[in-house]
């Protein structure tokens, strides 16, 4: 069977040279007679994988040496908990920028754990646009900024990285790592899920600048706190191996595709392409201002729903599948992130024509 193009937001594609490799070196990883999945985490085997994937984690983006790379688990949503507990410990304030499903969430959680101020909202607008940096009211005396670059759910993407001065940023990047360069150093903290742009499930990624690390509560169970995880080089516990490797699989790809620059004008392309598809016709709408359109997914919908159905199932057909839009949400959702070949995205745009000229 030939595979699909799966425009599922997460757990999403993986890109095909990836999973061939991985098959590849299933049973026998380079000639230690093991799965990679059998390996002790401690072992020379493992440890190389480990440190080479963060080696090249670490190229890709550019990250500066006063920054550590945590491969933890817990998903991006326990991140919306580690946060507060490292950085407000003690009930300080921290500052939170509402865009969204996923940042409610976070803020959610915030409050549990510090005292929250809304510092921006675009909810008004019901998610449609970002608001801007002049719009935003920060908080000299915050422990941190929060925010989501890109809201998977509304496909809203920030255009710019909000200023904070002194006050450490952290970003949800779990829809938009490694879709083209970032600096660093405008962060203080960088979390994200890996099932989107980084790997399977299971896997989560933390790029945090060293010196925010050290001052959790110590209340807090000790799996919860940074420094058990900078200390043990991400291995407290047995962490999740064969995501890890996976991941570090993509890395490579990543850097062979000619990296993150290479990834940009790829994305960039892609996200235009279907853009233009959906902005040149009166039969599909997309309801985000344009400055803060995602580039990873891509949320439209028909002008007569009662065609959904129909164009779910004629697109299955011809191998597009997992369109269907958040249920919170409806419509369509095209996720295309590194994986989705420019291939995916023109034969969506193809269906879309093709299936407006049949319905119009
Ligand atoms: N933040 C964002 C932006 C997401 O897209 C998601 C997952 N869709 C999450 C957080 C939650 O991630 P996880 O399932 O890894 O906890």
């Amino acid at each position: 069977m030939s595979r699909i193009y799966n425009f599922s937001a997460g757990p999403a594609a993986l890109p095909e040279e990836v999973l061939v490799r991985a098959r590849e070196e299933m049973t026998d990883w380079h000639g230690s007679g093991m799965s990679v999945m059998e390996m002790s985490h401690r072992g020379k085997e493992f440890m190389s994988i480990a440190e080479k994937a963060e080696t090249d984690l670490r190229d890709l983006l550019g990250i500066p040496d006063n920054y550590k790379v945590l491969f933890l688990q817990g998903g991006a949503s326990s991140q919306f908990a580690m946060v507060p507990i490292n950085l407000a410990a003690g009930g300080k304030s921290a500052d939170y920028i509402n865009t969204g499903a996923w940042s409610k969430k976070a803020i959610a959680e915030g409050k549990h754990l510090a005292q929250v101020n809304i510092a921006g909202t675009s909810e008004a607008q019901n998610f449609t646009t970002t608001p801007t940096q002049d719009e935003l009211k920060l908080s000299a005396d915050a422990a941190y900024v929060h925010y989501t670059p890109n809201e998977t759910i509304g496909g809203v993407e920030f255009s710019y990285v909000p200023e904070t001065g002194d006050v450490p940023l952290v970003a949800d990047m779990s829809s938009t790592i490694l879709s083209r360069p970032l600096d660093i150093n405008q962060y203080g903290i960088i979390y994200a899920g890996a099932q989107k742009n980084v790997g399977p499930a299971g896997l989560t990624l933390v790029i945090i600048r060293e010196d925010l690390i050290g001052n959790a509560d110590p209340a807090m169970p000790v799996m919860f706190d940074y420094k058990t995880h900078m200390d043990n080089d991400s291995m407290y516990n047995t962490p999740p191996t064969y995501s890890w490797y996976l991941a570090g699989l993509v890395f490579e790809w990543l850097k062979e595709k000619g990296g993150l620059e290479e990834m940009a004008h790829i994305n960039s392309r892609k996200a235009n392409k279907l853009y233009s598809a959906i902005d040149g016709s009166d039969f599909y709408a997309n309801p985000v201002d344009e400055h803060c359109r995602s580039w990873m997914n891509v949320p439209f919908t028909l002008a007569n729903p009662e065609l959904d159905a129909q164009f779910l199932a004629e697109a299955s057909e011809i191998g597009l599948k997992t369109l269907k839009g958040h249920r919170s949400v409806g419509g369509m959702r095209a996720s295309i992130y590194n994986a989705m070949p420019e291939a995916g995205v023109d034969a969506l745009v193809d269906f879309m024509a093709d299936f407006e000229k049949r319905n119009a």
